[in-house]
């Protein structure tokens, strides 16, 4: 293969297959550093910009970012990485650097956030792809490649809401939702020493969310034992994509309890008492909060590398070649992905 050139998965159009295709290297500005890909992994993202949702997205898309690779060139006005280095490359390739959030050090909030994803000019599921080389991240050493992939976006996605709103064991956390996002929340949740309940709608989740580190687990379809759980939680972090009662989620939270959201969920207002629909009673008479969370600084990245290292976080993983990147995402629209799939460049 040429270093001018680079092979990738397109989608022409919106809802379209991904067809391998070839195009010509973007060209590396002097923030920049060029990155072979040995790993991507597959996120909900990856689908909603494929299908084109949020108009934030433009075709032809090649998408992709949970990246792990080597560093392969190296701008002129890069510190700190160099050729060779194996790096780990998550939602956000890029940053405006001007706005009053990048010169603060949260580029993540960059007001020109919507041009920032990884995946423009082109994304992670290629032979390699170009970002600014401040959104590159020197991994642990003995961090596995597939762990790291999966961790540069569902990882960063929940490790900073947690980290920010918890105590330690005085705080009663609920994790809504035991797939990609929350099997990793349990474990990020059970590290920081919280009092941790899964919450799922599904029965068959409650063994593996024990073992991945849940104290409880509470089955979100049982009105019943929902209701015994009124005012029984400090923090309510929903990783469910769909179907959420958030009626029942605002009554299970205590006075001042707070519901974070780190994913693009479809949500309903107002929150009445128990219907999910109505006056917004309970919302208020408990003076709850709801919190958008998105992703973390780079702070926060490093951050969540280092603690996920120290605490062995492992998502759970199903490796798959590039190749196959249409099976693969197959897979995580039907939602039998056990959690998160990785793709292995051939
Ligand atoms: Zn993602
Ligand atoms: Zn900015």
């Amino acid at each position: 293969m040429s270093r001018s050139t680079v092979q990738g998965h397109v989608a022409q159009a919106p809802g379209e297959r991904l067809e391998p295709v070839t195009y010509a290297a973007p060209e590396l500005k002097e923030v920049d550093v060029r990155v072979a890909v040995t790993h991507c992994g597959v996120c909900h993202t990856d689908i909603h910009g494929i299908d084109g949702d949020f108009g934030v997205f433009s075709f032809p898309l090649v998408p992709g970012h949970e990246i792990v690779g080597r560093v392969t060139e190296v701008g002129s006005a890069v510190t700190g990485l160099q050729v060779g280095d194996r790096v780990g490359i998550g939602w956000q390739g890029r940053c405006c650097g001007e706005c009053e959030w990048c010169r603060a050090g949260e580029e993540h909030l960059c007001l020109q956030i919507a041009d920032c994803g990884t995946w423009t000019p082109y994304g992670g599921f290629a032979s390699s792809v170009v970002v600014d080389g401040r959104f590159a991240y020197p991994l642990p050493a003995d961090m596995a490649a597939e762990v790291a992939a999966v961790l540069m976006c569902a990882g960063i996605a929940v490790y900073p809401p947690l980290r920010k709103y918890t105590a330690g064991a005085s705080t009663r956390v609920g994790i809504v939702g035991v797939g990609g996002l929350g099997h990793l929340a349990i474990q990020f949740a059970h590290a920081l020493g919280c009092e941790v309940t899964a919450l799922s709608s599904t029965p068959a989740k409650e063994e593996e969310a024990r073992a991945f580190g849940a104290d409880h687990f509470l089955l979100t379809t049982d009105q019943g034992a929902m209701e015994e759980e009124e005012f029984g939680f400090d923090l309510l972090l929903c990783t469910a994509p769909a179907g959420n009662d958030w009626g029942n989620l605002v009554m299970v939270l205590t006075k001042n309890g707070r519901l974070v959201l780190p994913a693009f969920a479809p949500i309903d207002l107002p929150l009445g008492a128990v219907s999910g629909s109505g006056p917004a009673v309970d919302l208020v008479a408990h003076q709850v909060s709801i919190t958008g969370s998105f992703l973390g600084s780079r702070a926060d990245m490093r951050e969540m590398l280092a603690f996920a290292q120290e605490h062995d976080i492992a998502p759970r993983i199903e490796l798959m070649p590039m190749s196959q990147v249409n099976e693969a995402i197959l897979r995580v629209r039907q939602n039998q992905a056990r959690y998160r799939v990785v793709l292995i460049n051939d």
